[in-house]
């Protein structure tokens, strides 16, 4: 008897474990195929983890198990559709992530091949020509001219033929040239272009290249000031890598981002290359990653998914801007890059490289201890300054009467950067026009109804938007509660400056990106084409204009509001505002002498101080003594423990079981706080309590979340979730 172990997609964690099916004799699929099956009466797509014989008859095995067996319905592919690398990360990064197998399959093929998707991804085919015969004998001289215009042996694709459509015809019809279909690849990527070469490494730059070269490790920090040559060197030492055989993955933070480092791969390298995130279509990714399946590309560069990609012998990965918060998936499976980068380097005993201006906390401690290797480029390219950075404080402006959204010193900026036809970048980190809505006469705040937190207000679609789920309302007339006329709007989002802009500098041409403003690559890439070649003036945007873009003719950042985010009464809070303005300040000054504004009612928090000064050492120390102080992470860690419910009673009972079972072990350096209630208090309408569980031991935490994600409340109304790291939420 052939057993089939099959993988289902289910909502209950305890239930990720494979089903047994049966293999009918007419079916022959390979492990690691996707198969439908029934369950739950439903059929439904799964994934075949194991081909199991069994020596008992079919009936013997039906009264062991005490239920008759179903056998699978189809077998969907032909071949597996992970490699083994990856089925070994995936059982690996499940339980070092406490999530479902299931979801890490998931996370890591493209939506074509997901492995509860039954979708059979199709290949896209084209008419090509090729010649067959040379000699013009029985052509008029029409034909004869056309058939010299092609080579013999060469492969046309149709479309791309400039010769006419019927002398195409005929020189087939007389057995000159003959017509056949081939796949081709719905690549962005592939375009082709002379490759030039790279700037001269200045002795900084040449120094780190290399040490790394030169040394055994296989972690470095590369930590240089913004403008200082970074990308330079992963494009050389990728370069030495594909020249040695091996393979190269490059994950950069942002899908905005992934244009301009594709751009400068793609004028350097003569080795093919994929682009990888999920903001390229669905038949797009899935040809990707079938040329990265088949071998045909070298260096791959993405966005965090990208991190899964089946290159095979790897030789370097490189993970740019490391600190962004955007490598951490905050929905399951909860996993960081970086994590998922440690564990394939081992594998492949390749190296990697974390870049930043910036680095993450426990990055920098991690370098400081010895454990990885730290290289340092504290100077920018051709010893250019980094911009002049001027705090304002908004509490004194507002006092003289000034407005809080461009004060009076920006505004002079603004304008004399406009004077000199120079461009300006403005960072407002919320975007929609105000982030919320009350009413003047009773104070009520319109508030999502899955999330209970504040809607913002979209004025070019005259609604209410919820940021966390998409919840979107028209825009009321009337208070909800009270019936009132008078509803105002609180604080301002990027919408509303790009309006201030238009009306109060006429003269200047503003692009704004944020999330509405582009939801593709392409947008992503329109804008900043657009902004390269100075078809604007203002380039106004959320955090996804703070990274890595590099536009020569910036003079100012002007940072409207640097205090959004300071008080959400996140540990991370500083760290993330200390990042965010050092790097935004760092888009200027990279061609002509740089200034940047830093808006805020704090002007002597340390964070927004010190970011002016562009003083990372001095932040890490005074950030790491708050960290110690209060035992927060890299010190200890927290996992968040999620319990979700229609009644808040019973999500309140089931953490209260919880917390008491893990008090009860009397674990060394772990301690339970709450149940409280989280920042998003509702999702998708359940209600929401979280234990947040600080620990040392990251082994014995996750020994005990393996073991409690299974735990089985009498009470089948509660669902937990588990984060061993969580980057939002705390
Ligand atoms: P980072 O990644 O640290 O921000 P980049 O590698 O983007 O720095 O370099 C900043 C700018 O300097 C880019 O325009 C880049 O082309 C240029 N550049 C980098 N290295 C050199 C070099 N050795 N000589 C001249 N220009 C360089
Ligand atoms: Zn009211
Ligand atoms: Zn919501």
């Amino acid at each position: 008897m052939r057993l089939a172990k099959v993988l289902i997609e289910h909502p209950i964690i305890a239930l990720d474990l494979p089903f047994d099916y049966l293999i009918p004799e007419t079916l022959n699929p390979f492990v690691g195929v996707r198969v439908e099956v029934e369950f739950n009466k439903q059929i439904i797509v799964g994934y075949l983890t194991a081909i199991v014989e069994d020596k008992r008859s079919l009936a013997q095995i039906e009264n062991d198990l005490g239920f008759s067996l179903k056998p699978i319905i189809k077998v969907i592919d032909e071949a597996p559709i992970l490699n083994k690398e990856l089925v070994e990360l995936a059982t690996q990064l499940a339980y070092a992530s406490v999530s479902p197998l299931i979801s890490i399959y998931q996370a890591m093929l493209p939506p074509s091949l997901k492995p509860t998707s039954g979708k059979k991804a199709k290949i896209k085919l084209a008419k090509f020509i090729r010649v067959l015969n040379t000699s013009k004998d029985g052509l008029t001289s029409k034909q004869a001219e056309a058939l010299a215009s092609l080579k013999l042996d060469q492969e046309y694709n149709k479309a791309d033929l400039t010769i006419a459509a019927g002398l195409v015809k005929t020189l087939i019809l007389k057995g000159k040239i003959e017509e056949f279909s081939k796949e081709v690849y719905r690549s962005t990527s592939l375009k082709e272009v002379t490759t030039i070469d790279g700037h001269k490494l200045n002795p900084d730059q040449a120094a780190v290249l290399n040490e790394i070269k030169n040394s055994a490790d296989q972690v470095y920090l590369l930590q240089g000031v913004t403008g200082s040559g970074k990308t330079e060197i992963y494009i050389d030492l990728a370069i030495d890598y594909l020249e040695q055989g091996k393979n190269v993955l490059i994950l950069v933070p942002e899908i905005s981002l992934t244009p301009q480092m594709v751009e400068r791969f793609k004028l350097r390298l003569k080795f093919p290359l994929a682009v990888f995130h999920s903001g390229i279509s669905s038949a797009e990714r899935y040809d990707e990653y079938r040329r990265i399946v088949k071998g045909e590309v070298r260096v791959v560069i993405g966005a965090r998914s990208a991190i899964f990609v089946p290159l095979t012998n790897l030789g370097l990965i490189v993970i740019d801007e490391e600190h962004s918060e955007s490598y951490k998936q905050d929905n399951t499976p909860q996993y960081h890059a970086r994590d998922v980068a440690l564990i394939r380097i081992k594998t492949h005993k390749a190296k990697l490289i974390l870049g930043s201006a910036t680095p993450s906390l426990e990055t920098k401690a991690r370098q400081l201890k010895g454990l990885y290797h730290g290289l340092f480029l504290p100077r920018r390219i051709n010893d250019l300054a980094l911009p002049e950075v001027k705090i304002v404080d908004l509490m004194e402006q507002t006092k003289k009467g000034g407005s809080d959204l461009i004060s009076p010193p920006l505004k002079n900026a603004i304008n004399e950067a406009l004077a000199k036809q120079q461009q300006v970048i403005l960072l407002l980190n919320r975007r929609g026009y105000a982030p919320s809505i009350s009413c003047r006469n009773c104070g009520y705040v319109y508030k999502c109804p899955n999330c209970d937190v504040a809607l913002k207000y979209h004025k070019d679609k005259n609604q209410l938007h919820c940021h966390y789920c998409e919840y979107k309302s028209a825009y009321p007339t009337t208070c909800h509660d009270c019936n009132s006329k008078y509803l105002r709007y609180i604080g301002f989002g990027t919408q509303k400056v790009e309006e201030y802009i238009n009306e109060n500098f006429a003269e200047a041409k503003v692009l704004r990106m944020d999330l509405d403003s582009v939801r593709d690559a392409k947008g992503y890439e329109k804008i900043l084409k657009d902004f390269g070649e100075q078809k604007y003036n203002i380039l106004l945007g959320t955090q996804m204009i703070a990274k890595g873009l590099d536009f020569p003719n910036v003079s100012l950042v002007g940072v409207l509001n640097a205090d959004v985010g300071l008080f959400n009464g996140d540990f991370r809070a500083n760290e993330r505002v200390f990042q965010l303005l050092t790097q935004v300040v760092g888009r200027a000054g990279r061609g002509v002498k740089g200034y940047a504004f830093i808006q805020t009612f704090n002007p002597t928090q340390f964070a927004i101080k010190l970011a002016a000064e562009q003083n990372y050492e001095k932040f890490y120390l005074k950030e790491m003594e708050y960290r110690h102080e209060r035992k927060y992470p890299p010190y200890r860690y927290f996992a968040l423990m999620m319990f979700s419910a229609k009644k808040i009673d019973d999500a309140e009972k089931a953490a209260l079981i919880i917390k008491d079972l893990i008090n009860k072990k009397q674990l060394a350096d772990v301690e339970v706080l709450g149940p409280s209630q989280p920042y998003i208090a509702m999702n998708y309408g359940l209600q929401r309590l979280r234990l947040v569980i600080k620990y040392k031991d990251r082994d014995m935490i996750l020994k005990l979340m393996n073991e409690l994600k299974n735990y089985q409340f009498d009470n089948k109304r509660v669902s937990i979730s588990i984060d061993i790291d969580p980057y939002k939420e705390i």
